[in-house]
């Protein structure tokens, strides 16, 4: 073995190498990672969201910020500590590719997308996504719901459990009355869970002013004004399946006891 042998260079990264290092595209382009970061309502995910945005465009990285249900007229990613975010709304139809391609048809460039509210998002919608990281090099992460008030799991969040590179439970200071971390958001009317009905309203009820309400625009106009009489409670999982809301509704109930 002469000198020269030794001097051939084997690392992977180097220029000369026929072989890509692993994660990296034969045309150069990295691929993206999609990541589902998910928790009961009002769990800090926006927050967390909005943070995730910050972090990279300190970096010098560019994205797009989506939202896929916002009630009100500007979208925006709403965090319950009062932090706001202009957002780019995701319609029933829209092809997320596309709000990137138009991007870059202005000249922009992108880095990553965020996702608020992705349990709506359809499972086409979550393919587009898995799409933008595996062809583009995008970095995905996405922010959501993962059950809805029967704990079935909402379609979007279904994709991404499939999908996903990464999950990941977002766990933060949401508990059950009894201690345990919330895990179900139940839905409640008095002092009663429903388990039946609409399964598309996701309302925000835990009193905060901040982080606004989410219901499903095509829910029937009947459904719409029961809506007034609903509230929502997060649970353990043994209390939602026991229906136990605790005890500051046992006091309201005393005249139901059964
Ligand atoms: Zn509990």
């Amino acid at each position: 073995m002469t000198a020269l042998d030794d001097a051939v260079p084997d690392d992977p990264t180097d220029a000369l190498s026929a072989a890509p290092p692993a994660g990296v595209r034969r045309n150069g382009t990295p691929l993206g990672r999609l990541k589902f970061c998910y928790g009961p309502m009002d769990c800090g995910k926006s927050t967390l969201a909005l943070q995730i945005d910050h972090n990279h465009a300190r970096q010098g990285r560019r994205g797009l910020v989506l939202v896929r249900h916002d009630r009100s007229g500007t979208p925006q990613i709403t965090s319950r500590i009062g932090i706001t975010r202009r957002a780019t709304e995701v319609g029933t139809g829209t092809d997320v590719r596309d709000l990137v391609r138009e991007q870059w048809a202005r000249g922009g460039h992108v880095d990553y997308v965020i996702v608020d509210e992705a349990q709506f998002l359809s499972s086409a919608q979550v393919d587009q996504l898995a799409e933008l990281a595996d062809e583009m090099g995008v970095d995905v992460y996405c922010f959501g719901i993962a059950t809805d008030f029967r704990s079935r799991l909402f379609p979007g969040a279904a994709r991404l459990f499939e999908l996903a590179d990464e999950l990941q439970p977002v766990q933060v200071e949401v508990l059950c009355w009894c201690g345990l971390p919330g895990r179900f958001n139940a839905r409640v009317r008095g002092d009663e869970i429903i388990r039946e009905g609409d399964t598309v309203v996701v309302a925000d009820t835990l009193s905060s002013e901040t982080e606004h309400s989410v219901v499903e625009s095509s829910a029937s106009a009947r459904f719409q004004s029961e809506l007034a009489t609903l509230r929502y409670q997060v649970l353990c999982r043994r209390h939602f399946r026991l229906g136990d809301l605790g005890p500051a509704t046992a006091q309201h109930g005393q005249l139901r006891l059964s």
